[in-house]
């Protein structure tokens, strides 16, 4: 499957097209990540300038992805390449902490409201992990409740539900698990919920309070459909943990790009645990548990046995401390106010057009993140959201117009925006969409 593009008179394969042929002989499907968009091939990166990438093709494409959210300040932000420069020479890990990690730490200890005390891992995975060992370690308790079609990484038990469930004889919910061969256990352990209902969130958890450790919840579930919180659900949420001694784990490795403060701030989410990642590593691999003193205590204890042992070779390794310092001290309210007033923006502009043209598309998101659905009002659920194959048919062929006008637009998750757009990058945005519907 090699796509031919026209070189003058003669036909060359593209250089993408190439190296997926490579791939394909030593990578399964040819890609070492299952988000790839492959369709027909990936599109393989030469270098990244700003709110731009450039392919292997020379290609220039608007990032509309940013590394699936991570990269605030997009490709390249002088201030992280020139202190991660730096740092190189000087060693990039160590079996010792450095300061770097505690001015990371203090920044985000200063702005997150819910973090008290915080632990540095390697990827949001980890991160979700850690924070459901420490729930359950805390309450003594292992169950968890999570919400339906909600991503929260590949941990087995927050894994589970992430594709929904199954109806048991009994007409109770048994969550999918993430791979055949997963121990049917785990499904015990997982309560699939459904975003946005606050009733059936009380019926379900009064059920099976005396077990449940945490309520794991991502505040805008991007897989999900990057659905809106309603005030009534995240109260409810609060008042149903609050009443059964039960633990709230906020998910906002990609949320937390929704202000200064992170997304269970605006959404008054008071939560015991945030897990971060993606925009405070500054393009690097990173992963972060936080939360009040007393939980992440599970963290310490008597130091040569921790009630929970979390380490890892590479966790708080000064390169993605460094470079998250940089980018994070860079995103301040008002970084955040512009973001903010350019995405409202963007969302009221395409869902204008839309209607201009009587096309079935919406957009969800806020702050810097948006989604276009195939649907003509916005979906509040899960159910809602989760496309159907003619779906995922109209996303694909949308996302393969924006392509060719020079746009990477991710078709299934968020996109998002970066600091280095300005007004020309997002007129192109709308103008993009506008030109798919009258075509
Ligand atoms: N939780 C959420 C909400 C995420 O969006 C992601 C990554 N997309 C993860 C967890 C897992 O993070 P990572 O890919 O760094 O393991």
């Amino acid at each position: 499957m090699l796509t031919e593009i026209a070189a003058g008179d003669a036909v060359a394969l593209c250089r993408s097209s190439q190296l997926f042929a490579r791939g394909q002989k030593v990578f399964p499907a040819g890609v070492t990540r299952a988000t790839i968009d492959r369709e027909p091939h990936p599109i393989y990166v030469a270098r990244g300038e700003g709110a731009y990438l450039v392919d292997v093709d020379e290609a220039r494409l608007l990032d509309l992805n940013n590394n699936f959210t991570t990269l605030l300040h997009g490709h390249g932000f002088k201030p992280v390449v020139e202190a991660v420069c730096e740092l190189l020479a000087a060693g990039t890990c160590f079996s010792n902490p450095t300061r770097y990690e505690i001015a990371l730490a203090e920044l985000l200890t200063s702005r997150i409201p819910a973090i008290e005390r915080i632990r540095f891992v390697n990827t949001g995975t980890e991160a979700v992990m850690f924070a459901i060992k420490a729930a359950r370690a805390f309450t003594g308790r292992s169950a968890i409740a999570r919400f339906a079609g909600a991503y929260h990484g590949a941990y087995d038990w927050a894994e589970a539900g992430q594709n929904g469930f199954d109806i048991r004889l009994d007409g109770s919910r048994n969550a999918r698990l993430g791979y055949r061969g997963a121990p049917s256990e785990i499904a015990n352990d997982v309560l699939v919920l459904d975003f946005n209902d606050a009733d059936g969130l009380d019926d379900t958890i009064a059920a099976h309070a005396s077990r449940i450790a945490a309520i794991l919840i991502d505040p805008m579930p991007s897989r999900a459909g990057l659905l809106e919180p309603q005030p009534v659900f995240i109260e409810r949420i609060m008042d149903v943990a609050n009443r059964h001694g039960i633990l709230i784990i906020a998910d906002e490795v990609l949320n937390l790009r929704q202000s200064y403060a992170g997304a269970s701030a605006r959404y008054r989410l008071k939560p015991d645990f945030v897990v971060a990642g993606k925009i405070i590593g500054g393009g690097f691999p990173i992963g972060a548990i936080g939360g009040n003193a007393e939980v992440m205590s599970v963290f310490g204890g008597d130091p040569s046995s921790p009630v929970v042992s979390q380490g890892g070779t590479f966790s708080a390794n000064p390169v993605s401390m460094v470079a998250g310092l940089k980018a994070m001290e860079a995103a301040t309210p008002a970084v955040f106010d512009r973001l903010e007033r350019q995405g409202d923006w963007l969302r009221a502009e395409l869902s204008a057009v839309a209607r201009k043209h009587g096309a079935a598309f919406s957009v969800t998101g806020a702050a810097s993140l948006l989604r276009i659905h195939p649907r003509a009002t916005p979906p509040t659920t899960y159910a809602e959201a989760a496309p159907t194959p003619p779906d995922i048919a109209a996303m694909r062929s949308l996302s393969r117009h924006f392509r060719e006008k020079g746009i990477l637009l991710p078709h299934d998750a968020a996109a998002c925006l970066s600091t280095p757009m300005g007004d020309d990058e997002l007129e192109h945005v709308v103008a993009t969409f506008e030109q798919f519907l009258v075509d």
